[in-house]
């Protein structure tokens, strides 16, 4: 298949030209559709299977068609990743994904050397889409740099990424701190290259009746 019978709009499928990529990887084919029609999705997807992408780019194009009617508090979508580095390359991602397409939305990367006043410094406006370690949510909230009823209110796209190292480097209970504002409408996507015990623990604390991709 190709993108555009994925459903995917012009402007990022000549981003993704001008980045030399023509056709989708299986699971970014499988997931794509699934993700703008609004569902939840797991999916087992190992680094280098193009899965940043495979969420990257419902993500963005969802955001693009409604960023004239925002007026949020919070951002519109959260990326949860693991480590420093995975934040990194994540948000140079859809930072240049978002240039390319000459969209409109904000990106913001929160690590966890901020202090409060940098947090304050890097939601004000607030972004459209902050990508960031799990720990640096809850520091928002007691900080007052983010309030959980802003998040009730905005959050459409949580995405945890490599949900395997989340659990296994310790991000439960700051999961659980964000978790608890999460509204129900919110699209979940949680991608994992395994399928551990504690994948599961996090489907249930955050899904609803997702699908399953296992590729
Ligand atoms: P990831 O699995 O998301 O870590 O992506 C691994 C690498 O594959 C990245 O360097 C992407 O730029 C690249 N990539 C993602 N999607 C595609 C695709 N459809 N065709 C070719 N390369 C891709």
């Amino acid at each position: 298949k190709t993108f555009e019978e994925l459903g995917l709009e012009p402007s990022l499928i000549r981003a993704l030209i001008k980045k030399g990529i023509e056709k989708p990887t299986p699971i970014q084919e499988v997931a794509i559709p699934l993700i703008l029609e609004g569902k939840d999705v797991v999916a087992r997807a190992k680094t280098g299977s193009g899965k940043t992408f495979a969420y990257l780019l419902p993500l963005l194009q969802k955001l693009f068609s409604e960023s004239e009617s925002r007026n949020k508090l919070a951002p519109s979508a959260f990326v949860l990743v693991p480590t420093r580095e995975l934040c990194q390359q994540v948000y140079s991602e859809v930072l240049s994904l978002i240039e390319l397409c000459r969209g409109q939305l904000k990106v913001v990367q929160l690590t966890s050397s901020m202090s409060p006043s940098d947090l304050r410094v890097a939601l004000a406006g607030p972004p459209d889409i902050l990508v960031s370690t799990p720990g640096c949510i809850p520091k928002c909230l007691s900080a007052g740099v983010l309030q959980a009823a802003s998040i009730n209110d905005s959050l459409e796209i949580l995405v945890l990424d490599e949900a395997d190292l989340l659990l296994s480097y310790g991000y439960e209970d700051d999961l659980k701190a964000l978790t608890a504002h999460v509204p129900r409408r919110c699209q979940c996507l949680l991608m994992s290259a395994t399928s551990s015990a504690d994948v599961e623990k996090l489907k249930k604390l955050i899904l609803h009746n997702p699908f399953i991709l296992t590729l």
